[in-house]
């Protein structure tokens, strides 16, 4: 008796077998509950009529439109990004196969069609989110919000400031004028010798290399007078230089941010160029209210995202918030209780039936006026307290550095001190920790697990569009975890 299973020696080349054959073979072997299936049944119930109006009725006919997002769907959802592995896959895998039908596009195709669609797959990204709402799927008021970074698809090395590319722009035009006067030599030396010397070609193509470098110079030059912008890369000029968390690495990067319900689905989704999430706050809550329809009714987010601009807007739209501020980690562990920090001005008591404070020595700071001043990213509103007492002081040296102690006081400083109690809580600590094991381990599995550090595109609409897509792909992922069947589509 044998240990293995029959070869099968019936088994013929597959040259020649039909491709409804096949597809019949494959719909057999892959499972009803296989990933690609949902892909298909979701992308089918997408409307496709503003991608397929692009299209001409002359010329060669293409790929349909669902096909290609199915394609790059799954693509995305898998880890399968880059226009050459998935034109490999298409050919190589049988789950790509079935996706795209026996169709095998090339690798330009695939990444023209992402490069050309970007506007609708940020519509497709809300439209997957409402079949989600649809099916019940989701508890769309509790939100959690986090951003992370990843690399542009630029070097750092071509990110200059204004004088640097004057500096690049006359090294370049210089290098213009060698090779045109070396051009000229050439053609004098050939005209005296008789000769053909064979070096047309090769500077040929170096001139329109250098013209062609010349023009981007000039380009980003113009861009950065006309956007007041202090420095910019010439491959990519919207990403920034940005740390990423716990590294101390500064790259040329995006700013991701994402928001996500309690059943882990990302119900907005945007890159943007400025480095901290401290202005995030209110665009993810209005995207995702914006693309679900619901309004958001819980919030929790770090301490990246806490400022008074952000508890001014929670209070205002009646959102229950769980957003720390910079300093709320100090402030639970007692650091400004200890000593040396005796000074610090949360240990200075208000007295509110005189609207002033108390220092820690016991003497009034009394209110003196409120100072107001905006630039175009921040905006102070600020009461000022002034010492009354503090000439005769004996510890002034310890309190400050001037004649008399001044505190400046934001007048929206209630709002913090109740986020903080709020957050002391032990509901506080629950709905907050909760952040931690929702949004963080997303972000973790699309960049180790999936290797999304960087962009592929280039450009902040080209970006935001292939967050979008890694975003799908983990939606897709996630209904099918959460038991949706490609039937019930
Ligand atoms: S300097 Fe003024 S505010 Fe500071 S401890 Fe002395 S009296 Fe109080």
């Amino acid at each position: 008796m044998s240990k293995f299973k029959p070869f099968h020696e019936f088994q013929k080349p597959l040259v020649g077998i039909s491709h409804e054959a096949y597809l019949d073979y494959i719909e057999e072997v892959i499972p009803s509950d296989h990933l690609c299936r949902l892909v298909k049944e979701v992308v089918f119930s997408l409307d496709t009529e503003a991608i397929e109006a692009k299209y001409s009725f002359n010329g060669q006919k293409t790929y349909h439109p669902k096909l290609m997002l199915s394609l790059l769907f799954y693509g995305y959802a898998t880890g399968v990004r880059s226009g050459r592995k998935l034109e490999e896959k298409c050919i190589s895998d049988q789950t790509y196969i079935y996706i795209m039908q026996c169709y095998s596009p090339d690798h330009r195709t695939i990444s023209d069609f992402r490069k050309n669609n970007t506007k609708e797959i940020g519509e497709y990204f809300v439209d997957i989110i409402r079949i989600f709402n649809e099916l019940g799927c989701s508890q769309v008021g509790k939100i959690h919000i986090d951003g992370t970074k990843l690399r542009s698809n630029a070097s750092g090395k071509r990110s200059r400031d204004q004088k640097g590319y004057e500096k690049w722009l006359s090294e370049i035009t210089e290098e213009i004028d060698k090779i045109i006067k070396e051009a000229e030599a050439i053609d004098k030396h050939e005209d005296e010798s008789c000769e053909t010397a064979g070096q047309h070609e090769e500077l040929k193509q170096k001139l329109t290399d250098r013209n062609y470098l010349k023009s981007k110079i000039e380009e980003a030059l113009k861009t950065m007078k006309e956007e007041d912008k202090k420095k910019m890369n010439l491959t990519d000029k919207d990403a920034s230089h940005m740390k990423a968390g716990g590294s101390k690495d500064v790259r040329l990067s995006y700013n991701c941010q994402a928001a996500v319900t309690d059943e882990g689905l990302i119900v907005a989704a945007e890159a943007v160029t400025e480095s901290n999430d401290r202005n995030q706050l209110k665009p993810m809550i209005e995207q995702t209210e914006t693309n679900t329809k619901e309004p958001v009714e819980e919030v929790a987010a770090d301490s990246g995202y806490g400022s008074y601009t952000s508890y001014e807007y929670l209070e205002e739209k009646g959102i229950d918030g769980y957003v720390p501020d910079n300093n709320y980690r100090q402030y639970i562990k007692g650091e400004y209780e200890k000593e040396e920090n005796r000074y610090h001005y949360s240990n200075f008591n208000y007295d509110e039936s005189t609207d002033s404070y108390i220092c820690p020595e016991g003497k009034p700071v009394i209110y003196s006026k409120t100072r107001k001043n905006r630039t175009r990213k921040r905006q102070w509103n600020h009461k000022v307290y002034r010492g009354r007492e503090c000439r005769e002081c004996t510890k002034r040296s310890l309190c400050t550095k001037t004649k008399v102690r001044e505190l400046l006081i934001d007048i929206r400083e209630p709002l913090l001190q109740k986020m903080r109690e709020k957050l002391s809580s032990e509901e506080g600590k629950k709905k907050y920790l909760k952040r931690q094991y929702t949004i963080e381990p997303i972000f973790g599995h699309l960049k180790f697990n999936l290797g999304y550090r960087n962009f592929l595109l280039r450009g902040i609409n080209k970006v935001a569009a292939e967050f979008k897509l890694i975003c799908i792909g983990w939606n897709i992922k996630k209904m099918l975890k959460l038991g949706i069947m490609p039937e019930m589509i």
